[in-house]
């Protein structure tokens, strides 16, 4: 089948035959959620929209959203109810779902998705979009060395792979980065997917440890998942000189959707959004409540909806990413919208009134390459995202530099965050090896740490 996806018409989003598909595909989803789930039907109901009305995009903003605690009721209760974890909102019969994955919430308690055998078809066009944008080719070896589970970058990225004809390399990165990195000797893969951090792990392990030169190994390509590393130049830069001159990628999902629907291509100019006939994405301002239009630079948080998941499509999810938005035509020719994670709204921390991403610290510090690990994390001593300056962040060295150059290298990043970040911070320099990365769950490394108060 060819999937003319590329065109104008198809990723422009302010496209009038783009915006007539996405409201057509839309009104009949919404149609379908209100007719199959009492639970979507209640929900519009008392919001007092109907579906069978729904007659222009505007009315849309007057559709209720729908936010992860929601979504965690409303799984408990079918849990409790239905005797499964796919919420009050499911939209098939439940013998129809063919896959079960879940994503880690900040929180730890985990949200799962369903997907039908037409909704895993869909994931794997989109899959292969992506894997188009990334250079990837039929038949070439994948090495899958992320955590291999249910998590939604585990298992499956593997089934997508393997739609896709890659001859995929399952190993898994619970195996630990040394066997990994023989695997990697043994097998040669073209491509390793894996977190961003995990692949530094291995070329810290590597060159230390292991005596293995990763840039000989033959690495094409990374395609790095779960962490923003893969949007920062000084990781990009790392992996990259570290796999041999390796292209790396960031694969990123939207909430909800059938993943992956967005995809970096080769000049790492953000992330475009490749599947607006399968996802409809609103950019919506939290401070003044409304929907903003695409406009080059705009600033908003996205809100998801699902056009043609089967499975329990959310309908206008609120996944708590701010974002901020590029529309003008990419260098790598490729129309349509395009953007940049600036950081989860939940983790933002508000330091005398200046609102502060962790990302944007840990930023900040990695410009300092040559002289830190990248290694950092942010201390924080309540639930309460108020912070009193200083702020205090954890910082690991490259090496043991002596006393001079630490007192040099503290003020240095002080300063900088000063003059760019806008708040005092407080610096504590590790040697290298003595500040442990931690991570959550599907392997994402922890960026703050609570701390009792000083
Ligand atoms: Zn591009």
């Amino acid at each position: 089948m060819q999937d003319n996806w590329k065109a104008a018409e198809r990723l422009d989003l302010n496209h009038p035959e783009l915006q007539q598909l996405q409201f057509e595909k839309l009104r009949q989803q919404l149609i379908r959620v209100y007719e199959e789930s009492p639970y979507y039907r209640e929900k519009f109901d008392r919001a007092g929209v109907n579906p069978h009305e729904f007659s222009s995009i505007e009315q849309y903003k007057d559709y209720p959203t729908f936010d992860k605690y929601e979504e965690r009721e409303s799984q408990a209760q079918s849990l409790r109810e239905h005797n499964h974890p796919l919420g009050m909102h499911l939209t098939c019969d439940i013998r129809e779902v063919n896959r079960m994955s879940a994503s880690s919430g900040t929180t730890g308690t985990p949200s799962f998705q369903g997907h039908t055998a037409r909704d895993r078809e869909i994931i794997s066009r989109n899959f292969a979009r992506m894997a188009e944008m990334c250079g990837l080719k039929r038949g070439d070896k994948v090495m899958m060395a992320g955590v291999m589970s249910m998590w939604v970058a585990g298992i499956p990225t593997v089934d997508a792979l393997l739609s896709f004809g890659a001859n995929v390399i399952p190993i898994g990165g619970l195996v630990g980065t040394a066997k990994v990195v023989e695997m990697i000797q043994l097998t040669r893969p073209q491509v390793i997917v894996c977190t961003p951090s995990f692949a530094r792990q291995m070329l810290k392990k590597s060159r230390t440890e292991l005596g293995v030169d990763l840039s000989i190994q033959g690495v094409e390509s990374l395609v790095v998942y779960g962490e923003p590393g893969g949007s920062v130049p000084e990781i990009v830069r790392e992996l990259s000189e570290g796999f041999g001159g390796a292209s790396i990628f960031d694969m990123s999902g939207g909430t909800g959707c059938l993943n992956p629907i967005f995809s970096q291509c080769r000049e790492h100019a953000g992330m475009h959004f490749i599947a607006p006939d399968s996802a409809y994405i609103e950019l919506y301002d939290r401070e003044t409540n409304t929907v903003l239009p695409w406009e080059d630079g705009a600033e908003g948080e996205f809100v998801y909806t699902g056009l043609d998941r089967e499975c329990g499509p959310l309908i206008r999810f609120m996944d708590g990413d701010k974002m901020r938005v590029h529309m003008t035509p990419c260098k790598c020719g490729l129309p349509g919208m395009r953007f940049e994670i600036l950081g989860r709204v939940d983790d933002m921390l508000l330091v005398k009134g200046v609102n502060v991403f962790p990302t944007a610290v840990r930023d900040l510090v990695m410009s300092f390459e040559g002289e830190v690990t990248g290694n950092v994390r942010i201390l924080k001593e309540s639930e309460s995202p108020v912070v009193q300056p200083p702020l205090r962040v954890k910082v690991e060295c490259v090496g043991q530099p002596d006393s001079a150059i630490r007192t040099s290298l503290k003020q240095r990043i002080e300063e900088k965050i000063q003059r760019q970040l806008r708040f005092r911070a407080e610096i504590s320099l590790f040697d290298e090896n003595t500040l442990k990365m931690e991570y959550g769950a599907t392997g994402k490394v922890k960026l703050l740490e609570s701390a009792p108060s000083s």
